[in-house]
């Protein structure tokens, strides 16, 4: 079985990604895919870090890395395909006009898996001649016509009617402007290329699942099975942060921690141990959390 480890290089890996990547490893032959589809916040000296952290966790990638910046032209034959079968439209909207049109007389617009559920202002763009590029492009919800579904190894069966998609996800953007895809868009031509039959990722994109099958569809590519993973938390509960610096797992090594220890300690529960407290007991000590 084929999984992936798919960390975006815009900061240190932190627990969370040793995680993630551990859960890869447990299922399968972990392939890596660098998401620096953002060329604002993506930098090659965090790629060079998150290689060496593997390589120090253990857990060296299987295959060639897939680096999404390398990819324009698979994306742009996907958008092509989607664009001549007339469904997708080109969308000129800022955000604040997005927010303004969702928004009921009270209370903020609902918010889906690709952020406000869009309204539909420019669904009525000509669709007719070349695609536009350079442009922010919208999937017509339109375009799903049959139920949805998909196997997740920890959250179980995942089902999805037409007309759910349409209330609740919308038209999501598969190209953004000046990107020429999404993370939508890119995580799927990526994981089909990869031959990945297991995408392990965190349950904080479970919600997109339904986005990426029918991407699946339209574009004649198998759906894989999922395992949404937990998220590591810190001792409030909160998801750790690529801003917590203090967490990566640099600073890990560097207050002494072996591998060995951190991966048996993060197997025992998904809350942060104390950067500072390196005694091997640490790896055997009862949690406080249960
Ligand atoms: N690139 C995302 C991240 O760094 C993960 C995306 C995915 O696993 O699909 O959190
Ligand atoms: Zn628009």
């Amino acid at each position: 079985m084929i999984t992936r480890f798919a960390p975006s290089p815009t900061g240190p890996l932190h627990l969370g990604h040793a995680w993630a990547a551990m859960v890869a490893a447990d299922h399968g032959e972990m392939r890596l895919r660098i998401e620096d589809i953002d060329p604002e916040r993506s930098k090659p000296r965090w790629e060079a870090a998150i290689r060496a952290d593997l390589e120090w966790l253990g857990l060296p990638p299987a295959g060639p890395v897939m680096r999404q910046s390398e990819r324009t032209a698979a994306y742009a034959g996907a958008l092509d395909r989607l664009w001549a079968e007339g469904l997708l439209y080109p969308c000129t909207c800022s955000r604040r006009d997005v927010w303004e049109a969702a928004a009921p007389q009270e209370g903020a617009p609902l918010h889906g898996p690709d952020g406000v559920v869009y309204p539909g202002t420019c669904r009525s763009a000509p669709r007719t001649g070349p695609r536009p590029e350079g442009a922010a492009l919208r999937l017509d919800a339109a375009a799903v016509t049959e139920p949805l579904s998909w196997e997740d190894d920890r959250l179980g069966p995942g089902r999805m009617e037409p007309a759910a998609y349409a209330a609740m996800v919308g038209d999501v953007v598969v190209a953004r402007r000046g990107w020429d895809t999404s993370y939508h868009l890119a995580v799927v031509v990526d994981d089909a290329a990869q031959e990945v039959g297991l995408v392990t990722r965190g349950e904080d994109l479970a919600d997109a699942t339904p986005i990426h099958v029918t991407l699946q569809r339209l574009l004649g590519l198998p759906t894989p099975g999922y395992l949404h993973h937990d998220l590591v938390r810190d001792g409030d509960g909160r998801r750790l942060a690529k801003r917590d610096d203090a967490r990566s797992l640099a600073s890990y090594r560097e207050a002494g921690w072996s591998a060995e220890a951190l991966k048996a300690r993060l197997r025992q529960d998904r809350t942060v141990p104390a950067v500072e407290d390196r005694r091997p007991s640490a790896a055997a000590a009862p949690s406080r959390r249960a």
